[in-house]
């Protein structure tokens, strides 16, 4: 009977979660012991991309701290404002590569499906930021057609579900899509983009572990972290239960200015992700989305921190460090200087 009554907890506690995420900063800084009179900047950046972030992932920021590292990530500041040449709405060009509602295809194998439009948290880095999510959000019957691209499409054998984020669906939903997915034969592999361990690990439940496993595709999670204090008992526990039900956990980060642009910040993490039984996987340069400028950090910057991470780490704890072109056929891995 536990089990039972716990997984049912748990199912009411994400979705309540997600109901009750905070959207008003003068909440969260009163969480913090920060005071809004000290950022009359905010109101601008606030209308152009809302703030949204999970009480699960405030509980890991450090109080009266205006600099933490996971702060910063949602919090909207003035900069974002200013227009920056080369930083735009689409810098990926994944318009260009949308060649039915909801699924882009960019890379030779591999699909994404934009599988909800919703995320827990909203990153003021995130390179989907100004991306018309109305046009791409596929009712039941647009999936068809995805599902019928990848059919007529043998040589695509992985489909990534993204987002958004796609943890933010229901089990149910979940479910279904990848049942379809699961019966279109030359598909052997289903890889998860998500940031929920980190910004909701009560979205890990059993029933979801159930979800991800009850198909033939070997599955992989991409979880999205960007600094080692993303990573709780919480956290732990929810990568640990995805990690025993065979799914194989890999990390991406996002290189971003005073968040983790420092040699030790890097190492801490590439070893704290280690240690829950996650593999380093990317470390992205920023896209150029307008009202990130704030967060870059140079390609040449990035080459000299990676050298240090390199000196720093065994081989295969140092992410590959990758910028993202608009019309190349893979991530583009920068030569370490
Ligand atoms: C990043 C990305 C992928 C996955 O690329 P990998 O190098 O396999 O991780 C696939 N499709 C799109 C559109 C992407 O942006
Ligand atoms: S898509 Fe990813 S990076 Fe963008 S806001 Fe959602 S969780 Fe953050």
């Amino acid at each position: 009977m536990i089990p039972l009554i716990t997984a049912i907890w748990q199912t009411e506690s994400w979705q309540r979660q997600m109901q009750q995420m905070i959207r008003d900063p003068e909440q969260l800084f009163s969480r913090l012991g920060l005071d809004i009179a000290d950022r009359p900047d905010l109101a601008a950046a606030l209308a152009q991309f809302p703030l949204r972030v999970t009480e699960a992932f405030i509980a890991k920021m450090q109080t009266g701290d205006w600099n933490d590292p996971l702060l910063l990530q949602v919090l909207p500041q003035a900069q974002e404002m200013t227009p920056q040449a080369g930083f735009v709405d689409d810098p990926l060009a994944e318009l260009d590569a949308n060649p039915v509602p909801g699924l882009i295809h960019k890379y030779h194998g591999r699909v994404l499906l934009i599988t909800s439009p919703a995320c827990a948290i909203h990153c003021r880095y995130c390179f989907r930021r100004n991306f018309p999510y109305s046009a791409n959000n596929p009712s039941q019957r647009d999936w068809q057609q995805a599902l019928d691209y990848i059919a007529a499409h043998p040589e695509i054998n992985e489909v990534i579900l993204s987002g958004g984020d796609p943890l933010a669906a229901s089990d149910d939903y979940l479910h279904k899509l990848i049942s379809r997915i699961a019966s279109i034969p030359h598909v052997d592999t289903l890889r998860l983009h998500t940031r929920l361990p980190l910004v909701l690990p009560a979205r890990i439940t059993p029933e979801l572990i159930a979800t991800l496993s009850r198909h033939r595709l070997r599955t992989v999670m991409v979880i999205h972290c960007n600094h080692a204090n993303e990573i709780d008992n919480a956290t732990r526990n929810a990568l640990s239960a995805l990690q025993k039900a065979g799914i194989t956990l890999l990390n991406q980060s996002v290189l971003l200015k005073g968040i983790n642009d420092n040699v030790d910040t890097l190492i801490t993490l590439s070893r704290r992700l280690f240690e829950v039984g996650v593999m380093p996987y990317y470390l992205h340069v920023l896209d150029k989305v307008r009202g990130a400028s704030h967060f870059d950090v140079s390609e040449h910057q990035a080459q000299t921190l990676m050298r240090g991470v390199l000196a720093g780490l065994p081989g295969y704890l140092v992410p590959r460090l990758v910028r993202e072109d608009p019309h190349a056929s893979s991530k583009r891995p920068l030569a370490l200087l």
